[in-house]
């Protein structure tokens, strides 16, 4: 286990901003990982878990306590039920870990690919994009119990998933570490390309290969700034900055009701329909927010309005005040309270 003591951890963040953590522990096992617990008990202090710190906001005063990083490896593959099950640590780096399932011709999480972070940090969130979520293809989630020191295995039901949520970030949030995610692929499978950007990717071509589906999904996500690119600055972010907001009928209605007024209209995306989700990038957009819209050190991705963004040099606090600008002009305009969607630590 390796201890380091006030260590930045903007550097280890894409958003690239606030202070340092307290102590910096990096676990490569799970006796490092109990370990590390038992380090912060001893300490008195808190903790908290880093994965790859691509959902993460930390405060400009830092993290108090211990920073646990885990940095648990290996890919593990056993065939069960004509499926190939992955056993992954969960230090591994989750697009490294898509491009291995793709090159071994196995489907289900292709869409996923050019997510930034850890193999560990997909369950918490229940990670998704373009049409797929990892509660899809999550198997098992082997993790550390904190509240008896027990190592558990969690099967998909108990992870309680849904939309950008898990037991890990609501009811059970601080509870458990991960250390391992099982993923079940279809070898052989067909790509997953029905979302509207892929099949107007794909228009006027054959059924493209799980490897085109990556390929495409990356180029996509990268237009977007939603990959991490050295030198681009609009991929400095947490990515989507607000989560879609699931709406009741009536909210919805007085929501129309509003557009109308201004003679607009509620953009319809089959995806977002189907979970009466309405999308949160366009009510940004929509109140004043559009791409490029800059403030001071932060601003608006030129390339995606759902994404806050460093500019440089940026303090947590500026993305702060950013965020609580864009939420209050969205609830005076439309009404409706927009929730962020990374993990703020040391607040
Ligand atoms: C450019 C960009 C694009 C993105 N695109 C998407 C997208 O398309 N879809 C999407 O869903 N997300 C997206 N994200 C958000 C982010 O990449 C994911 O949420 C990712 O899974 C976070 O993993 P991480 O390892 O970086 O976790 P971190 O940011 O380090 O941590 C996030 C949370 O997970 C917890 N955590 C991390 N690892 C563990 C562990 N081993 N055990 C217990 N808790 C843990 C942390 O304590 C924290 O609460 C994007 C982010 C960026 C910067």
């Amino acid at each position: 286990m390796k201890v380091q003591e006030n260590v930045s951890l903007a550097a280890l963040t894409t958003f690239q901003v606030g202070g340092p953590a307290r102590y910096l522990v990096e676990a490569t096992t799970n006796a490092e990982v109990a370990e590390a617990v038992q380090f912060s008990r001893a300490q008195g202090l808190p903790l908290f878990v880093l994965g790859g710190g691509s959902n993460l906001v930390v405060a400009d005063a830092g993290w108090p306590g211990v920073a646990l990083k885990i940095a648990i490896a290996g890919i593990d593959e056993r065939t069960e039920d004509g499926k190939l099950l992955f056993d992954v640590g969960a230090g591994v780096e989750w697009d490294k870990f898509v491009a291995r399932a793709v090159a071994r011709n196995c489907s289900g999480i292709e869409c996923l690919s050019g997510i930034p972070g850890s193999v560990g940090g997909t369950p918490v969130q229940n990670v998704g994009a373009y049409g797929q979520e990892v509660a899809e293809t999550i198997e098992a989630v082997l993790a550390l119990d904190m509240k008896d020191g027990q190592i558990r295995e969690l099967c998909n039901e108990a992870c309680g998933f849904s939309y950008r949520t898990s037991i890990f970030n609501t009811r059970e949030r601080g509870r458990y570490i991960i250390l391992r995610v099982t993923y079940a692929l279809e070898p052989g499978g067909a790509p997953r390309a029905h979302y509207a950007d892929l099949k107007r990717y794909f228009a006027g071509r054959e059924a493209p290969t799980l490897a085109e589906t990556r390929d495409a999904v990356r180029r996509i996500r990268a237009g977007k700034g939603m990959l991490i690119t050295p030198g681009d600055e609009d991929c400095r972010s947490a990515g989507s900055f607000f989560k879609n907001p699931v709406l009741s009928a009536g909210q919805f209605g007085e929501l129309a009701a509003r557009a109308k007024a201004k003679n607009l209209q509620i953009p319809s995306y089959p995806a977002l329909d189907a979970q009466k989700k309405v999308s949160a990038g366009w009510l940004v957009e929509h109140s004043g927010f559009g791409k490029g819209f800059g403030f001071g050190r932060v601003g608006i991705s030129r390339k995606h309005a759902l994404a806050i963004v460093n500019r440089g040099e940026a303090t947590a606090g500026e993305v702060v005040a950013f965020k609580e600008m864009i939420q209050e002009r969205v609830v005076d305009l439309w009404g409706i309270r927009l929730e962020p969607e990374p993990v703020f630590v040391g607040f």
